[in-house]
């Protein structure tokens, strides 16, 4: 694995990883979630993050390498077969490393009618001020964006955001009702049985995964 800490936007192609400009590196996905975004929503995890957060709740995502790499249409073709979605959710790792071929992904999803949510370790003014026109396009397709990278000692049960830095992003109208609606306290957490064991997602407390999987063995 090759180890970065860069804290500026930056995408594949910067930081010299070999990607194709149609296909998306994925970490993992799942089809149906209510603890990602508003409504009920088509996950995605995109593979590698440049940055070393402690306390990162899905370390698993941040190398920068090949992991499950599919074809931009192929995976929109998937998605939108999956019946009963408000819209997709891309988090990470960091979305923004891939801004092309999600940017790719996000016209084909909009214009089926589901909404989009973004989760990005960087602030939406880092990448508002960034030069790569595909950020800026990707930028552009995005209803919600949740920006910040999560800080341990700032840990927090917010909606949809581990940290107090975490912001909420209204970009278009589709979700702006959430803007007034009081912050929800409650932790919320799904666990999804996959072919390799249980995968845990949302928003959890300190030591949540260590006393869950104890709970588990016994
Ligand atoms: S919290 Fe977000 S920005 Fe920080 S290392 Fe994890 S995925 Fe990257």
């Amino acid at each position: 694995m090759k180890s970065f800490f860069i804290t500026n936007p930056c995408s594949y192609r910067e930081i010299g990883m070999k990607y194709k400009t149609d296909h998306l590196n994925l970490g993992a996905w799942q089809t149906h979630s209510v603890v990602n975004g508003p409504d009920e929503r088509f996950v995605l995890w995109l593979q590698g993050c440049p940055r070393r957060c402690q306390g990162c709740i899905n370390p698993e995502f941040l190398a920068i390498e090949p992991s499950h790499e599919i074809a931009v249409d192929e995976l929109a073709e998937k998605i939108l077969a999956v019946s009963g979605l408000e819209g997709v959710t891309y988090s990470g790792g960091e979305p923004f490393l891939q801004p092309e071929p999600l940017f790719k992904l996000s016209t084909h999803l909009h214009a089926a009618g589901l909404g989009i949510v973004c989760f990005t370790g960087y602030t939406l003014e880092a990448l508002q001020a960034h030069s790569d026109s595909w950020i800026q396009r990707l930028l552009a397709q995005i209803d919600l964006l949740i920006d910040g990278p999560f800080e341990q000692e700032k840990v927090a049960s917010l909606r949809w955001r581990g940290s107090h830095n975490q912001r909420l992003h209204f970009l278009t109208e589709r979700y702006s009702k959430y803007s007034t609606q009081p912050e929800t306290s409650a932790t919320e957490v799904e666990l999804v049985m996959t072919n390799n064991g249980v995968m845990a997602s949302g928003f959890w407390p300190a030591n949540f995964l260590e006393r869950l999987t104890k709970i588990m063995e016994r």
